[in-house]
């Protein structure tokens, strides 16, 4: 196989591109131009002056640190990398050990926080106690520990690596629970909720396929040879759509692009509709302080839940 490009050696195959065929230094070429667009197009970077990366130590969120670490410099933006140890035997100590490599590579300031010390359980003590949750439990918890950290140090956004694969699986599973307002929410940039405790997420990588994701990482020297977390499939629906969607992709080249541009010609007018509809502003929850909708937040909740049966 040879490059469209140059000629040279191929290392990348793209069935859905007009131009198919990469050597390395043009798929890399492709891969940074691909994203830098998808900064431009939704302003991910607009006004940011501190700008935290949620770094697991797997292939996306490394490719994004990569990817962010030299255009923070060049835009004079201060990057700090937050990792989370959830606290997963044998899975969670080997990324952690990457994504400190990488951090000191890069120059990158590293803060890690735990679920263990911050919330009291790590996911291996859930997952005895709530066979198949696992996975809730664990996105809950890092979603209220990432916003907590971040504002903590007064970053502007947090950027996660987030790849098309993965946005397109969350609009298919969205749709399937019909839950509008998690759509709504969901996008490259923000949600339709505007609360200053809540520090927006961006996705720089959400129009860059999976695969392609791990070969950049891959082409940038990095190992991503490592443990898959044992939970990963206790999540049933995204494991289900992740399923259907590969298939689509395999037989119907593109179709996870589709999926993305399906969901952002909607994505507009839906979050107007739920803007129009003036919410009540966020409250906080009695117990941690953190913004919530209830009384209580969802991770207040599923601690105390985690507390009764310790009783
Ligand atoms: Fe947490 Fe589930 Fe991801 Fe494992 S697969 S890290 S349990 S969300």
């Amino acid at each position: 196989m040879k490059c469209d490009s140059c000629n040279s050696r191929a290392v990348a195959h793209l069935a859905y591109s007009a131009k198919k065929n990469f050597c390395k230094k043009h798929f890399m070429i492709f891969f940074e131009k691909r994203a830098k667009r998808a900064i431009r197009e939704f302003g991910l970077l607009h006004g940011v002056k501190r700008l935290g990366l949620a770094l697991s130590g797997g292939k996306d969120s490394l490719a994004t640190l990569h990817l962010l670490a030299p255009l923070c410099k060049q835009m004079r933006i201060n990057l700090v990398a937050i990792s989370i140890d959830e606290g997963i035997a044998g899975y969670r100590k080997h990324t952690l050990a990457v994504a400190r490599k990488e951090c000191r590579k890069l120059g990158v300031q590293l803060v890690t926080r735990s679920f263990k010390k911050t919330i009291g359980f790590t996911i291996d003590q859930v997952k005895k106690k709530k066979t198949n949750r696992a996975c809730s439990f664990c996105g809950v918890f890092r979603r209220w520990l990432l916003n907590k950290t971040a504002r903590e140090l007064k970053l502007d956004k947090l950027a996660t690596g987030h790849n098309l694969d993965d946005t397109a699986q969350t609009v298919l599973m969205n749709l399937m629970r019909n839950e509008p307002m998690r759509l709504a929410r969901f996008g490259a940039n923000g949600g339709i909720i505007e609360d200053k405790a809540f520090i927006d997420r961006i996705r720089p990588l959400i129009r860059t396929p999976e695969k392609e994701s791990a070969l950049y990482a891959l082409l940038k020297g990095i190992s991503i040879e490592r443990p898959e977390c044992p939970y990963a499939h206790d999540d049933v629906l995204r494991d289900s759509a992740r399923s259907f969607l590969n298939d689509c992709e395999q037989k119907m080249p593109g179709t996870k692009f589709k999926v993305l541009n399906s969901f952002l010609s909607l994505h507009s007018q839906l979050n107007k509709n739920f803007k129009q509809k003036n919410l009540p502003p966020l409250a906080r929850c009695s117990n941690c302080s953190e913004p919530s909708s209830q009384a209580i937040c969802k991770k207040c909740e599923m601690v105390k839940q985690l507390k009764g049966e310790q009783n």
